[in-house]
């Protein structure tokens, strides 16, 4: 399959011949099987930006003219133009088994309801809508922003899951202030910190219900990968169809895929019609796992640890904002766990010790020195905490920000 998607992107993808040739691969042939697939290029975001400007509309990586087109999503993109999506009716199949199989393994069967939050517009997270009506559930979508419709479809329509980014999640179990509800799972993705214990913890007691993780890439796949009842990491559900590799994100060397293994996902579409990617850097920094899990599925499993473009490197430490959340998370109920880092100044690089905000009890006299010393045992770094008191960081029925550089300097 992978030798057809090569010799696919040498004849109608003009972005990979050229890419693939300037690497010294001037042919299929030279290219060989998967098993040389470390020996080739990476593709990075910008490229497929780049790309899809020099020849509009879909780019020179589409690999399909646009009347070959079901369906085009966009990217919701921070610089301007979206990034396109273009799907074939076939892709468009591959994501909604994809999408069934993450789906299922949070565990819904056919006869559940399900009431969702995620954005049916033009991003990516609609498309694994369909899967819901593929398992044979009930779907009501809500879509994002409507937490009062939200609420009543609770009371009247009593669905037992709940699909919502992980912040939003948090949001509705605010709303619902330990009133009971008919939920009794909760499935969470769209952004990073919904497998990590302190959050999980804190929304399973406000909601008497489970929390699974699902995590999608919009360029590669949407709901890609999905937790099971065991909660031991998100199992790939991408077999057959994609080949995801570990990589280390500064040297770009392989990383062997074992048990704790850590490094970031690396996609390459198998079959992909309409802009399929090769060696894809997806940017998500992850824990992988590859012993059987105690559902009894073998497939490969992570845990996102951070976004590489998030990762601040304090006096040669890497550090994931999120990783700080995570610690802080910990310290639940004396913290909400919503923090907020505040570099000192723009950049990858910083100086100790690094601004951090808490929400949490501001009266506690011990707890910012408890955090900090936390902090400073499970990451080496040293960070200068500040608690504020409770819902006064900006929450986001998105994506939450973990990064704010607006009183840094330089640029
Ligand atoms: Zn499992």
């Amino acid at each position: 399959m992978y030798r057809e998607q090569i010799a696919r992107l040498f004849e109608r993808s003009p972005f990979y011949r050229r890419k693939l040739a300037a690497a010294g691969f001037d042919s299929p042939a030279a290219v060989g099987g998967l098993e040389r697939l470390d020996s080739l290029p990476f593709t990075e975001k910008d490229e497929l930006r780049a790309s899809q400007a020099e020849s509009p509309p879909l780019g020179g990586h589409a690999a399909v003219d646009i009347a070959e087109v079901a369906r085009i999503y966009s990217t919701s993109g921070t610089s301007g133009t979206p990034l396109y999506i273009p799907l074939t009716r076939n892709d468009v199949e591959d994501w909604r088994a994809i999408g069934r199989d993450t789906y299922s393994k949070n565990g819904l069967k056919a006869g559940d309801s399900v009431v969702t939050t995620f954005g049916a517009g033009p991003f990516v997270a609609g498309a694994s809508l369909a899967a819901f009506e593929a398992i044979g559930c009930t779907h009501i979508p809500i879509g994002v922003g409507n937490t009062e419709k939200l609420l009543a479809a609770l009371r009247h329509l009593k669905p037992k899951c709940l699909g919502a980014t992980p912040s939003y999640a948090l949001h509705v179990a605010e709303r619902l202030g330990g009133m009971k509800s008919s939920l009794e799972r909760v499935i969470v993705g769209g952004e990073p910190g919904g497998g990590e214990d302190g959050f999980r913890k804190k929304l399973q007691d406000a909601l008497g219900v489970r929390v699974y993780e699902i995590m999608g890439i919009g360029d590669v796949a949407a709901s890609l990968w999905g937790e099971c009842p065991e909660q031991a990491g998100m199992h790939f559900s991408g077999g057959g169809s994609i080949h995801v590799e570990l990589v280390d994100p500064d040297s770009g060397k392989p990383v062997e895929l074992k048990d704790g293994a850590k490094g970031e996902l690396v996609y390459t579409h198998l079959r992909r019609e309409a802009a399929p990617v090769l060696r894809f850097r997806s940017r998500d920094h992850v824990e992988a796992w590859t012993s059987k899990c105690g559902c009894g599925r073998t497939s490969l499993r992570v845990r996102c640890i951070g976004r590489t473009d998030d990762m601040l490197i304090v006096r040669g430490v890497n550090v994931f904002p999120s990783a700080i959340r995570e610690i802080v998370g910990k310290f639940q109920p004396r913290v909400t766990g919503v923090v907020l880092v505040k570099p000192r100044r723009r950049g990858v690089r910083q100086d100790p010790p690094l601004p951090v905000v808490v929400e949490g009890e501001v009266a506690d006299r011990e707890l910012a020195g408890e955090i900090r010393e936390q902090i400073r045992n499970t990451l080496l770094v040293t960070t200068d905490v500040r608690l504020v008191p409770p819902r006064s960081l900006p929450r986001s029925e998105y994506k939450s920000k973990l990064i704010d550089y607006s009183e840094a300097e330089g640029g």
